[in-house]
């Protein structure tokens, strides 16, 4: 018993255009919900169905058309992630990727990097973001990956981890160390000595799209117009593409609470025991009145983060307490939820656990809970600092 389109149809109004809403729950429901628990269980990059969400242009929906996007609000992307992750929080993460590697570029790329790249999201480009190292977390500002110019092109050595969608991933966004600081690389999947490797620790118990891949570099070279951005700016260009993502973030773990509401609430208004359905108990009530109104809360702050991205204000702020709300919020939502449906909550079959793991997963990946409360502490501390708008 999973969620019920009729619930979401009357619960959850639409932010943006209805028919653009009405077009996403039709393809999550016919291409992504049957696939959800398999994709979960088996740990796979769901391939097919991130290809023909670009087909739709699901992928390209904030791209400029000039570059073959929608050239849509960030209101948009919030409910194209919405959407599909109430089907499947891993299609979820495998657009995300997508989108941090598409608006490190589209903000910092060089126009030659921009015109080589940007159409080929278009036509289904998949991309990982690789911040992360063994030793290197939360704070990227040193890495082990080191990058050397060689007067001619650019060398990069060492290895990163936990790099979500890279089993799939036909292009990278790199994190290295460089002389002068930290700064970004574009990295085609094809290039020579470029090893793709599933780690000890690549298997995670959440926000499985396939496993988090390790990602080796011995000695890759690149053309010195795949440094993204300034060189020794990396930390700032990361962070700012982070600030962007942190509201789909948000929006995926919106998905995710909403998932399991609507699957507690259809079965709990079907579930009879003492001569009652469970939703008529009132203890069982209050369970949903208060998961409603998290969720309604998260809703609008994840809603008033996209209108923080499309106005190239307080982004840093919006963005993170709009992920820190709604990944706490999916994980008390799911934990109700399994409580709601008793033993059938707790069973492999049911979807409940999925949307636990998932959602306990994500207050650490993309910027863990204590991560966010710093840069909201700081926002207070420091006043706003307004990122770049794309040109
Ligand atoms: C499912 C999943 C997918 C991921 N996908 C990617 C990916 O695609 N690309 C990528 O680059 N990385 C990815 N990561 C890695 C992720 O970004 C890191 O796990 C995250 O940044 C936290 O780093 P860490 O695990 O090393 O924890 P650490 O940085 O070691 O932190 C450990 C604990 O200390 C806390 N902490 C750290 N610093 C502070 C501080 N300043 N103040 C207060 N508390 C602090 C943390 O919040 C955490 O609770 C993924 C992780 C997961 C779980």
């Amino acid at each position: 018993m999973t969620h019920d389109p009729k619930i979401a149809g009357s619960l959850w109004r639409p932010h943006v255009d209805s028919e653009f809403v009405a077009g996403l729950r039709c393809f999550a429901s016919e291409h992504i919900a049957p696939h959800a628990q398999e994709i979960d269980r088996r740990d796979v990059y769901p391939y097919k169905i991130m290809k023909a969400l670009a087909a739709e242009g699901y992928s390209t929906v904030t791209l400029d058309p000039k570059y073959g996007g929608a050239g849509r609000s960030y209101s948009h992307a919030v409910a194209t992630f919405e959407e599909l992750s109430v089907a499947s929080a891993a299609v979820g993460i495998s657009l995300i990727t997508i989108f941090q590697a598409q608006t490190m570029i589209c903000l910092f790329g060089s126009h030659s990097l921009r015109d080589r790249y940007l159409p080929q999201f278009r036509e289904g480009l998949l991309t990982s973001y690789a911040l992360t190292e063994a030793n290197h977390g939360s704070d990227i500002r040193r890495l082990d990956t080191k990058a050397q110019f060689d007067g001619k092109e650019w060398v990069l050595t060492g290895e990163k981890s936990f790099i979500t969608s890279g089993s799939a991933a036909e292009f990278f966004v790199i994190l290295a160390e460089s002389p002068n600081g930290v700064s970004v690389f574009a990295v085609p999947r094809d290039i020579p000595n470029l090893e793709i490797y599933k780690g000890n620790n690549s298997a995670t118990f959440g926000l499985r799209n396939g496993p988090h891949m390790n990602v080796r570099l011995q000695g890759v070279r690149l053309p010195s117009d795949h440094l993204i951005g300034v060189e020794g700016k990396g930390v700032r260009q990361a962070v700012t593409v982070l600030d962007y993502s942190r509201t789909l973030a948000g929006a995926i773990s919106l998905g995710i609470a909403r998932a399991a509401f609507e699957g507690a609430l259809t079965y709990a208004r079907n579930r009879v025991a003492f001569d009652q359905t469970v939703a008529e108990f009132q203890g069982i009530q209050w369970y949903f009145a208060d998961m409603l109104t998290e969720i309604d809360a998260a809703r609008l702050l994840v809603y008033a983060a996209a209108q923080a991205l499309d106005r190239h204000e307080e982004i840093a702020r919006y963005s993170s307490e709009a992920k820190l709300k709604a990944c706490t919020v999916a994980t008390d939502v799911a934990a109700k939820a399994v409580q709601i449906c008793g033993a059938y909550g707790v069973t492999e079959n049911a979807p409940f656990g999925r949307y636990l793991r998932d959602a306990k997963a994500y207050e650490i990946a993309g910027g863990s809970a204590e991560v966010l409360k710093n840069t909201i502490a700081k926002y207070l501390v420091r006043g706003p600092v307004t990122p770049k708008a794309p040109t």
